[in-house]
């Protein structure tokens, strides 16, 4: 954990992986290498580039610094998730998830199965539904807010306090809104996920993950895995996503007022028969301006009327919007998230990521689009 508690997350995440060693460059380098000189007794060096780099270092101690954590950084978002489950469902019978959250977390924990724990679908918003699951048997929850793709709202406090009740330790995939928008440890989870594939970094050009925690024990563990079960990041990504955090502020605040005005827009278009965002669904709007006080991110999502041929023909128009999957992106993406094998969306839900061109730009192709 770097950074007085002080600092602004603004300030924490530029300096957080600041050099201030005289001599040393301000931005540290990537480090290219698979071994470092060492003889003897290796103590905290790593010695061989699978058990730490420093420019790993340097993306963690950002994003540590911007959450008050510690962060771990691995290959990928899956990567992060599989450490965390492996870390945390060991031993445990189920892992609750949510049922409209991001479908490889469901694949994944349906992999640990013959390993002990069983994945439990539960509606996150259902309080009843996740109280009367988490008493059916030692458990992990999984909480995603908002969930990818359907862009629902659940309440941390509540689920903490239930999960607290029966012993569970939960975790929240805090990917959709990163650590800036939303601090899903100080709602009480023991470890937040971050695909840093999405808007932390920010322009769709790697893939990596992170988990933030405070749990000294759960620390020692997660990167335990990460050195035995070899899912680390590369060198030039770590260091592309050490460049890319240090504008996630104002490029999430931008994406964010974006993707709430074309929320709005799309709210009163004849074609789209729903939308879904936090910032405009009115019965978690209350819980989704606490937990998320600064934005609600760039993601949104709507149906359109008819069927999947309908959806795709409204992508396919397109001359602005990148039709292309993952989101937080500088350019704006959409994809009809049905076409992925596994995804429960409805069949005509296009997922929308506002990019960080003038939202006029994209009303105007979204309108020639659904015209
Ligand atoms: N969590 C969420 C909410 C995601 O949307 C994704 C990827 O789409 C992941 C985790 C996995 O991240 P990655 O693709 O970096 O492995």
């Amino acid at each position: 954990m770097t950074g007085p508690p002080g600092w602004s997350a603004e300030s924490a995440i530029i300096h957080g992986g600041t050099e201030r060693t005289a001599g040393r460059p301000v931005v540290p380098p990537p480090t290219l290498a698979s071994v470092f000189v060492s003889a003897g007794d290796p103590g905290a060096d790593p010695g061989y580039a699978r058990n730490g780099n420093p420019t790993w270092a340097a993306v963690e101690a950002s994003l540590g610094a911007m959450e008050q954590a510690e962060a771990v950084v691995f290959g990928s978002g899956q990567a992060a998730s599989m450490a965390l489950m492996l870390a945390l469902a060991a031993g445990r019978e189920q892992i609750l998830l949510p049922r409209d959250g991001y479908y490889n977390a469901r694949a994944l924990a349906d992999r640990l199965r013959p390993h002990g724990a069983r994945a439990v679908l539960v509606d996150l918003q259902d309080l009843t539904e996740v109280e009367r699951q988490l008493s059916r048997g030692t458990a992990l929850l999984w909480a995603e807010t908002p969930t990818n793709p359907m862009l629902r709202v659940a309440d941390l406090t509540a689920l903490a306090e239930l999960a607290a009740a029966a012993g569970a330790p939960m975790i929240v995939d805090n990917t959709v809104a990163t650590g800036l928008l939303q601090r899903p440890l100080d709602f009480g989870a023991i470890a937040s996920l971050c695909s840093l594939t999405k808007s932390a970094a920010g322009h769709s050009d790697l893939i990596m993950g992170a988990v933030l925690t405070r749990d000294a024990g759960l620390l020692a563990d997660l990167r335990g895995w990460r050195t035995l079960g070899g899912g680390i990041a590369g060198p030039m990504e770590s260091w592309l996503a050490l460049r890319s955090l240090k504008t996630l502020p104002l490029r999430i605040e931008r994406q964010s007022s974006t993707a709430l005005r074309l929320a709005g827009y799309l709210s009163g278009h004849p074609r789209v028969t729903a939308v879904h965002y936090p910032g405009t669904y009115r019965p978690t709007l209350a819980v989704a301006s606490r937990q998320m006080p600064r934005g609600f991110g760039p993601l949104l999502s709507f149906e359109v009327a008819g069927d999947a041929a309908a959806a795709d023909a409204v992508i396919a128009a397109a001359r602005l919007i990148v039709p292309a999957t993952s989101f937080g992106g500088a350019e704006s993406s959409w994809e009809r998230r049905a076409r992925w094998t596994g995804e429960a969306a409805p069949a005509a839900l296009i997922r929308l990521s506002a990019g960080l061109e003038p939202a006029d730009d994209l009303i105007a192709d979204i309108e020639q689009s659904l015209r």
